[in-house]
């Protein structure tokens, strides 16, 4: 029966173009394996028809969500015990469109001393745990292994308490608030040699930021640099707090930036040049307007009154 042979030829010819994984075919039927439903072949055009249908869309997005494997999350959670051990504690989650992925605890060892290197190691034999026949690294979304850095921190918190006694712990300044990182400037300028001392004691130790900052403080222009931006530029931390203070009146921010205006004016040497902060306070059309409003609120004669 040729026409038959003719047939089943053609399907199959459907079934690779469109693929496997969405038809099949016998001698004289296309079948759905999405919808689970027989589809017209007669023409090409009958079965781009049934793609494009919204319901063999919907039951092909749902299948997709089906058979794909749940991304995992997995996070290294880092402690003592009561002996001053370090505990690492690895935690797995999943992550769900719709609703919050379930964790569990995964691996929890004890390690001789935390850094990349055992880490490292903890990762691929909790990795391992979890699947044993081979690991899907694609499923893998996150490692978060940030918490190190307070990994060892007993150790270090007591070794600095002993060195620097009375002297709160350095400041963590984040990246986004410039006032944090001078705060940071001001306390390392204040405690300087009682933070050298710790450092230098820590220079054993094998974390990489340890290296970094005892060749920082054995560095002499470092403490002369502190001492410069402190006198000259440590007020601005206090002046950045102030301007983010809810409630502030207009006036009193306008006044503020005057003052810190005037200030950096005053600082000595070239890197107190205030030709930057002219140049961002000129191109800053709002804060023109603003000191305008301001003047005409405080009583002052404004001649730029017209420009608003
Ligand atoms: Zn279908």
């Amino acid at each position: 029966m040729p026409k038959i042979i003719n047939s089943s030829a053609r399907l199959r010819n459907f079934v690779k173009e469109f693929g496997e994984d969405i038809f099949s075919c016998d001698n004289a039927v296309l079948f759905c394996k999405v919808c689970g439903i027989k589809v017209s072949a007669e023409k090409k055009y009958n079965i781009q028809q049934h793609i494009a249908r919204g319901k063999h869309i919907q039951q092909f997005n749902i299948r997709n969500q089906q058979e794909k494997p749940k991304s995992q999350v997995l996070v290294t959670d880092e402690t003592t015990d009561v002996e001053e051990r370090y505990i690492a504690n690895v935690i797995i989650g999943t992550l769900e469109v719709d609703n919050p992925g379930k964790i569990f605890l995964l691996n929890s060892e004890v390690l001789e001393k935390a850094n990349h290197s055992t880490i490292s190691k903890l990762f691929d034999r909790s990795i391992f745990i979890l699947w044993p026949e081979g690991v899907l690294h694609d499923n893998i979304l996150l490692f978060n292994g940030e918490s190190r850095k307070n990994f060892t921190t007993p150790y270090r918190i007591n070794l600095f308490k002993n060195l620097a006694p009375g002297i709160p712990l350095p400041p963590e300044p984040i990246i986004t608030r410039w006032s944090t990182w001078l705060n940071a400037v001001n306390y390392y300028c204040e405690h300087f040699l009682h933070i050298k001392n710790v450092i230098l004691q820590l220079g054993s130790d094998d974390a990489l930021a340890f290296k970094h900052a005892k060749q920082l403080v054995e560095n002499p222009e470092i403490e002369a640099n502190l001492i410069y931006i402190k006198s000259n530029f440590g007020f601005l931390a206090n002046e950045i707090t102030r301007l983010e203070t809810s409630g502030m009146l207009l006036s009193e921010s306008v006044c503020c930036i005057e003052k810190v205006k005037q200030q950096i004016k005053q600082a000595s040497g070239k890197t107190g040049e205030t030709k930057k902060l002219d140049d961002v306070l000129n191109k800053n059309s709002g804060f023109k307007i603003l000191t305008i409003i301001s003047n005409i609120l405080s009583g002052q004669k404004e001649r730029n009154f017209l420009k608003i």
